[in-house]
């Protein structure tokens, strides 16, 4: 008998008819002989509705409300599951973030689990019967509600296969596990049967959106067993551990991310400190730089350009617009049309060709780079937004085939 943690997210317990998809998924498990707690999200779009509803009355709303109001979605979708496993004869329990003791920070909408309190959680599961457990949210110090932050329901769900040190966390979706590509993008895109936790990691990281990537941070952190595998479609998932079996394949995954911007200080002093200067600047606002570029120093000038999120690029070119006599800068420009391709896999540092291969397939779609970033695992380039899907494209071509 094994102790299985199951989440299912938005799109798998969406209606009726879903809803009790996953109550059979749950059912069987249990009466194979497990102990089965499961987590789930808000149904489909509730939660974007919810937000949508606060937007109705005010712009401005503070974090406590918004996270009393956004916590009520898993509330709806933990207790009709439970409803539908009754009336397939299954005992279940729902129990509320806070319920199933998730202490948080006090940072409302994006709260860090402190830790997960068990104490209930064993008690319940210890009468025999399904767990089912509102993700996403949590209760702080002051006893207030909070939230994870978009896509936390996964955070849950191995935060509690790490504190129930549970035998396999099963993250249940849409599609059918982890792909080389995204399959909507990419049509020959394969299926992984295995991934390391840190290919995961940067995959999830660089835009790939299948797993939350707290979630595989914390996966990897307690060695929890992750497979990501459908709701719809009962066939193998893919299995993510902390070293992934030899494939022959090195490269796991071509991933893009549109949600970057690209800025340029022009004409900074080319002097020591002004790289440390910019770009603590940044950090004190909390705004992550990404891939950073620097030009070669001309007539005691050089200009710096990197990438933020999009959603950071106005706070960032305002901060250093202001600031910008410091660097004795000439401007800040930016560009929104931008794209990062990435390819990731583990070992690629000792094979001299990735990049190469990667800059090629570039160059015979004549799709021009602007910037590079490499480490061990990742190679990324920074290329305009409008050919993101061509590059996709061919680098898989060149890599996976
Ligand atoms: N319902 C929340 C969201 O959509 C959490 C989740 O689905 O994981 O962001
Ligand atoms: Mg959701």
């Amino acid at each position: 008998m094994a102790l299985i943690v199951q989440k299912f997210g938005g799109s798998s317990v969406a209606d009726r008819d879903r809803l009790f998809n996953v109550a059979r998924i749950v059912a069987d498990t249990h009466n194979a002989g497990n102990d089965v707690i499961v987590v789930v999200s808000a149904q489909g779009d509730t939660t974007d509705d919810l937000l949508a509803k606060a937007g109705e009355i005010t712009c401005d709303a503070s974090g406590r409300e918004m996270d009393m109001l956004l916590a009520a979605g898993e509330q709806i979708s933990c207790s009709l599951l439970c409803m539908a496993l009754s009336e397939l004869g299954c005992r279940a329990i729902s129990l509320l973030g806070w319920q199933a003791g998730f202490i948080t920070d006090r940072n409302h909408q994006r709260a860090r689990i402190r830790k997960v309190d068990t104490e209930r959680l064993e008690c319940e599961i210890g009468k025999n019967q399904v767990v089912v457990v509102a993700g996403f949210q949590g209760i702080n110090r002051a006893d207030d509600l909070t939230t994870l932050g978009r896509g936390g329901s996964d955070t849950s769900a191995v935060a509690i296969a790490a504190a129930m040190k549970a035998d396999l966390c099963q993250i249940y979706t849409d599609v059918e596990g982890v792909y080389t590509a995204d399959p909507r993008v990419v049509g020959k895109a394969k299926k992984l049967a295995e991934i390391s936790f840190d290919e995961m990691l940067e995959l999830a990281t660089l835009g790939a959106q299948v797993l939350n990537n707290r979630s595989v941070e914390l996966a990897k952190k307690y060695a929890v067993r992750l497979e990501v595998l459908s709701s719809l479609n009962p066939v193998p998932g893919t299995i993510v551990k902390e070293v992934a079996a030899m494939e022959g394949m090195m490269i796991k995954g071509v991933a893009k991310d549109e949600n970057v911007s690209a800025i340029s200080v022009l004409s900074v002093h080319d002097v020591p400190g002004i790289a440390f200067k910019v770009f603590s600047l940044l950090a004190q606002r909390k705004i992550n730089v990404d891939l950073i570029l620097q030009s070669v120093g001309r007539d005691g000038t050089k200009d710096l350009s990197f990438t933020v999120p999009s959603t950071d690029r106005k706070a960032a070119v305002e901060l250093l617009t202001e600031q910008l006599s410091r660097f004795g800068g000439t401007g800040v420009q930016y560009d929104d049309g931008v794209a990062k391709v990435s390819v990731v896999g583990a070992g690629m540092q000792s094979h001299s060709n990735v990049a190469s291969t990667m800059f090629e397939a570039l160059y015979e779609n004549n799709i021009n780079i602007r910037m590079i970033s490499t480490s061990e695992i990742k190679i990324s380039v920074l290329i305009d937004a409008k050919d993101a899907n061509k590059a996709v494209n061919a680098i898989h071509e060149a890599f996976v085939g």
